[in-house]
């Protein structure tokens, strides 16, 4: 039979509202003529009107893959594809993404990335030319970096901490005791927390940032322990989103987290001492990236 838990009502297609103003389609009509592939129209993301949008509080936000769509991780909550040895990175990525990016209409890019563990420097040196290129065209964009761990080589994770971002982010995803269930057996929780330590060491006025899936069995407790796990590694801001599954080869969600015990994770976060933190069952490690920034950094 299915094991499948039925979706909650908060989660219904039909409660999703699209919403799409000036901006979204102002932004989709620049893409037509760029050839760049975002996540947020990709993965059919229902934040698309939000982000894209902006408004007072938040800066036009918008994710974009880099390196290819093949990874060489195989982690258990995740649809991107795996192999071994996928293909070479395209050289003229740098140059051609920040172009495009540049001449877009976003103010807040998020670059995210497949873990090339086949790569000497795990592509370290392919994201810090993109992320350099994109600040000489385009002085004023943000951008953040959603980064692999790159198996916790210091040196790779310094070329991204000194390559001009203004957001380092690495996901933990999950708990302690389920990282070896839910992440690739490569990805680990104290290397995960040693890499945000370190970067925010390396390069003290960046962003620090990482997310937390909902959903897949974790306690109250171990929540809170992960959470305090992150402060005492300077982190500064933290995201939870409820586990989806993406196919049914993935692993099954355990629990549908209200709306309510949401909004209770971000309060207990804000106590914790987070800079910023956003909770919501829809929200993903980009959701409105460009909200935080301009409520926080820049005033
Ligand atoms: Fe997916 Fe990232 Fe894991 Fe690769 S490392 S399988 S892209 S979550
Ligand atoms: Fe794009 Fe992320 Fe916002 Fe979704 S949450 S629309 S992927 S920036």
């Amino acid at each position: 039979g299915d094991r499948r838990l039925r979706l909650p009502p908060w989660l219904k297609k039909e409660k999703i509202l699209p919403s799409e103003n000036e901006n979204v389609s102002r932004l989709k009509k620049q893409l037509k003529h760029l050839k760049l592939a975002t996540v947020c129209q990709e993965a059919r993301c229902p934040n698309l009107g939000e982000c894209w949008g902006g408004s007072e509080d938040s800066l036009a936000t918008a994710t974009i893959m880099l390196m290819g769509d093949t990874c060489t991780r195989g982690c258990k909550f995740c649809s991107v594809k795996t192999a071994r040895a996928p293909p070479p990175l395209d050289p003229l990525e740098p140059e051609n993404t920040s172009t495009a990016v540049a001449s877009w209409g976003v103010e807040y890019i998020v670059l995210t990335s497949v873990d090339r563990d086949d790569l000497p420097d795990g592509g370290a040196d392919h994201l810090r030319k993109t992320v350099q290129l994109m600040k000489l065209k385009k002085p004023e964009l943000l951008i953040e970096c959603l980064l692999p761990d790159f198996a916790g080589d210091k040196i790779s994770i310094e070329k991204l901490a000194t390559s001009g971002l203004d957001v380092y982010a690495h996901n933990i995803e999950t708990v302690e005791r389920l990282t070896p269930w839910v992440r690739d057996p490569r990805a680990q929780y104290r290397q995960s927390l040693d890499v945000l330590r370190y970067a925010k060491e390396v390069s003290p006025r960046l962003i620090t940032k990482t997310s937390i899936m909902l959903g897949l069995g974790e306690s109250d407790d171990e929540i809170k322990a992960c959470l305090a796990d992150l402060r005492s590694s300077n982190v500064d801001v933290v995201t939870f989103g409820q586990y989806m599954q993406p196919t049914k080869r993935h692993l099954l969600v355990k629990e549908w987290v209200t709306p309510e015990k949401f909004d209770e994770w971000a309060e207990y976060s804000k106590k914790l001492g987070f800079l910023y933190v956003a909770s919501g069952p829809l929200v993903r490690s980009s959701y409105k990236a460009g909200e935080f920034y301009l409520k926080n950094v820049l005033r």
